[in-house]
């Protein structure tokens, strides 16, 4: 179960989710299309007695198709977008805005959420690009439609994701494109798991099957996307590119991972060397900011997931590790992580800027990063919330399924 602060959605209905899904599904009318956030693929295989951590990207795709999806797509590989655009703001900030800094993440609905409503003076600090399921959305809404020749009011995008805050971001009024929305339902990764039951496939025994063009290419950062800190070392990949012209001899940045809740880092990026933080768990957000203001702690960028562990450990993932836990418990959430960062290490193309569909999607779409047309489709904006007078009581902050 996650905090109420995590998932300030909780209350929608997993059901009603459910059934929409199954209407559009058997709608001949519609072109449905699923697409999978990086986590997904190995948290599903647990709700099929697989054992945690297990790989199953190509069963997850059989799945879905025989369920009933016309297309399946990958959200690593906007996960990917994601990190060409933030990238480029960190380098937009720290050279020419120095006053945007610190520049914190966004690609977190809770985290987006608990900051709206008690860091407001943080927000222009923000990260303006869209996470990556609202990338895809926007992207097969317009880009997608357009090359494919399908209308865009006939596509349905249903995104598999780590918990219910994904609900709510889906349904925030800027997370539109050209009056279609970007994403039509949210389902969590136990409500795909019950859709699997409901028509009774065997998971375990499916064969593999590849994720459909164009959103099937997708690099290593774009999958360590699902656990803590995974988000700021795909964009210390990209940045030192992006500032150095050169590549980061070994992409990986070990300060940048493990559980502990608050961490503290530096990154060389040629001649520039940026201060970093991670945090995970509001709690430590707080303890981030709070010190951030009194001067205790400075840094450049920040990453912020609002659950422990970060997507692996999110409030809509399997529960096996964690059912006498009040979280997923640090058992799973490792093993959920050191998959994701085995098959980064595994992958040919590990950094965001050498993926050939990112470079497909500026060639015939976006341009060039944080183009006029980036702007239209793939950023958004935030909103000062007020202290929320049901979050305040404390009475009512309690941990829920
Ligand atoms: Fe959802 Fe991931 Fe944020 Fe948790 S960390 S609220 S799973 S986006």
């Amino acid at each position: 179960g996650q905090c109420i602060l995590a998932c300030p959605t909780a209350s929608l209905s997993e059901k009603e989710d459910i059934d929409n899904v199954w209407k559009v599904l058997s709608d001949p009318d519609k072109v449905v299309v699923a697409q999978t956030a990086p986590s997904i693929q190995v948290t599903i295989g647990e709700i099929f007695d697989m054992p945690k951590g297990s790989f199953v990207s190509g069963k997850l795709v059989s799945a879905l198709k025989r369920i009933g999806f016309d297309k399946v797509f990958a959200t690593d590989v906007t996960a990917d977008l994601t990190i060409m655009e933030e990238g480029s703001e960190l380098i937009e900030r720290l050279f020419h805005t120095p006053e945007k800094l610190p520049l914190l993440s966004s690609c977190c609905p809770g985290w987006v959420k608990f900051a709206e409503h008690f860091y407001p003076e943080f927000l222009p600090n923000l990260s303006t690009t869209k996470s990556p399921h609202e990338m895809c959305g926007a992207l097969t809404k317009t880009w997608y439609a357009k090359k494919y020749n399908i209308d865009p009011s006939k596509i349905i995008n249903v995104a598999i994701m780590p918990c219910t805050a994904k609900k709510y971001e889906a349904a925030r009024p800027e997370m539109t494109s050209d009056g279609y929305r970007n994403v039509d339902y949210v389902l969590t990764t136990r409500e795909l798991g019950r859709m699997i039951r409901q028509v009774g496939l065997d998971f375990k025994n499916l064969p593999d099957e590849n994720y459909d063009e164009p959103f099937d290419q997708f690099s290593g950062a774009g999958m360590i996307f699902g656990a803590t800190g995974g988000v700021l070392e795909a964009a210390v990949r990209t940045a030192h590119k992006l500032v150095t012209d050169e590549e980061m001899a070994v992409p990986d940045y070990e300060q940048a991972r493990g559980q502990s809740g608050l961490k503290y880092g530096e990154v060389s990026l040629g001649d520039k060397t940026i201060t970093i933080a991670i945090a995970h768990g509001t709690g430590n957000a707080k303890k981030a900011l709070d010190m951030f203001k009194s001067g205790e702690k400075k840094f450049d960028y920040m990453e912020v997931m609002a659950c422990p562990g970060g997507c692996v450990g999110g409030g809509g993932q399997p529960i096996l590790g964690g059912r006498d836990h009040k979280h997923i418990s640090l058992d799973y959430r490792h093993n959920r992580a050191d998959a994701l960062y085995n098959i980064d290490k595994g992958k040919s193309i590990r950094r965001s800027h050498e993926n050939p569909r990112i470079h497909q999607i500026y060639e015939e779409f976006l341009g060039k990063p944080l183009s006029d047309v980036s702007h239209k489709y793939l950023h958004t904006t935030f909103l000062a919330r007020g202290k929320h007078p049901y979050l305040n009581n404390k009475d009512n902050i309690k941990e829920v399924d």
